[in-house]
């Protein structure tokens, strides 16, 4: 339950409080905006979406963002570099091997744990006087004229639950890819199915990592392996439904043997698995990123396939730039709250009246800037799985060439580099490094 909410006037809403919607809250948490975000579920419960066994590869952009938000620090302890990328194609000759030293960073990226994240998100929340949490709560009904935008929420997770009004100049849709945002402003959105289906585990190998990730291409689909901490890595393998159904039934040894016969021997003997979990997989995007006063970040706005590990990061990109945005358009210096009083802030005091975050010139800058970047990264993973989920010869032969390519020719390794590091097109202050 929200502590002290005096009243229920904010300046901005963000529906969803998953990794998208909890790091734009905790990057405006030094702001002197009065923030209410609003999540489903709670942190630490089976049903919570986005906080799961799953693992995320940071870009070093990404990482770059967290460090300009001064939060690197709280998550690099359950981070594990990446300094090496090896992107094979089974039974074919082609490599590609990307390197930090090549890149001249000190690190590819970085491997977290989704669940770890969102422990270090929440307990920045939980500190900041300005983020008034509601959760659980849905989201019910919302309204929006052209003076501030409405809420109605349920503030427990039964449907006759306590139902409040929430209204900001600015809401944020972070609620993912069945947003209920979405559907109550009747925003559309067009939807891929590559009735593919990632198959995700934590597996131990029996060689170290020495912190390589993995990418390799087999006949059942992409299969990536990313080194973890305790010398685990994190499986991410792409299959087609009756594949990954099967994988699925089989008991650990089994499983570990079809594993090992299509990665091979890089990695030694797989000695454990962890739970195994099956996603989905499909290419969805929102056919606009604004409405109104409304913004849409994250999954909300575009999913992605995970074949090259970009969603997370592309939605960091969609907050580092609305941040930046926002920031910009309040009075100079941002004021720091000195000290943190113990309570969260009484009602209306930190509104700022004279400041429209909302704003159109601002949204339509937000999402125009926003359209590039979007636009490259479907592209790029898109073209990543037609040309490695099929078998047909004359494709692999030209795939292996592709790869052989890329590894000898430095042009396009370092753009496929930056397009993995996130760091291609247009950059905000944080992705380069700079402070919010
Ligand atoms: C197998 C797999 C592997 C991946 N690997 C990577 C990777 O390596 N790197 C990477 O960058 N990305 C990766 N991704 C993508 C990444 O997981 C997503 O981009 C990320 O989860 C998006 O976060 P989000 O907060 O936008 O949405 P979600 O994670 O879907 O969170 C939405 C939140 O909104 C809440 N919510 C929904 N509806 C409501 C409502 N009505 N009211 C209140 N709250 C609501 C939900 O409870 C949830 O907490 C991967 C995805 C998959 C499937």
């Amino acid at each position: 339950m929200p502590k002290n909410v005096a009243n229920n006037h904010f300046d901005l809403i963000i529906i969803g409080g998953g990794l998208a919607g909890a790091s734009l809250a905790c990057a405006l948490r030094d702001s002197t905006l009065k923030i209410a975000l609003v999540e489903a579920h709670q942190l630490n419960t089976d049903s919570q979406p986005s906080y799961d066994d799953r693992t995320v590869a940071l870009s070093y952009g990404s990482r770059c963002i967290f460090d300009g938000l001064g939060l690197w620090s709280s998550l690099a302890p359950y981070a594990e570099a990446i300094n090496n990328i090896h992107i094979s194609d089974r039974g074919h000759f082609g490599v590609t091997r990307l390197s930090k030293e090549q890149e001249g960073v000190e690190a590819l990226g970085y491997v977290l744990e989704n669940r770890n994240i969102g422990l270090q998100l929440y307990a920045v929340i939980n500190d900041s006087p300005n983020i008034h949490l509601f959760c659980p709560a849905q989201l019910k009904t919302l309204q929006q004229d052209t003076q501030q935008v409405s809420v109605e929420i349920v503030t427990d997770s039964h449907e006759d639950g306590k139902r409040q009004k929430l209204n900001a100049k600015l809401l944020v849709a972070a609620d993912g890819n069945n947003s209920q945002v979405m559907k109550l402003l009747a925003i559309g959105s067009s939807r891929k199915s590559y009735n593919q289906v990632a198959l995700i585990s934590n597996v131990t190998p029996g060689n170290k990592h020495n912190n390589v990730a993995y990418e390799r291409f087999t006949d059942t689909g992409p299969l990536a392996l990313l080194p973890m901490l305790q010398n685990r890595c994190s499986l991410v393998w792409t299959l087609d439904p009756e594949q990954a159904d099967y994988l699925y039934s089989l008991d650990e040894a089994d499983f570990l043997q079809q594993l090992q016969q299509r990665f091979g021997y890089r990695l030694g003997q797989f000695k454990k698995t962890g739970k195994r979990q099956l996603y989905p997989l499909f290419l969805q995007s929102a056919t606009q990123m604004v409405q109104g006063r409304v913004a849409l970040i994250g999954n909300a706005a575009h999913s992605v396939h995970p074949v090259a590990g970009q969603g997370f990061n592309l939605a960091l990109r969609d907050i580092a730039l609305l941040c930046e945005l926002i920031v910009d358009s309040l009075p100079r210096p941002l004021p720091r709250p000195l000290p943190k009083p113990q309570q969260k802030s009484p009602a209306d005091s930190s509104i700022n009246s004279a400041v429209d975050i909302g704003a159109q010139t601002l949204l339509q800058r937000y999402a125009r800037l926003r359209e590039d970047d979007i636009r490259r990264v479907y592209g790029f993973t898109d073209t990543l799985v037609k040309t490695f989920s099929n078998n047909i010869t004359a494709l692999a032969h030209l795939r292996a060439l592709g790869l052989f390519l890329v590894d000898v020719l430095p042009d396009i390794k370092h753009q496929l580099a930056a397009q993995n590091m996130g760091r291609s097109g247009h950059l905000s202050r944080l992705n380069r490094g700079l402070p919010l």
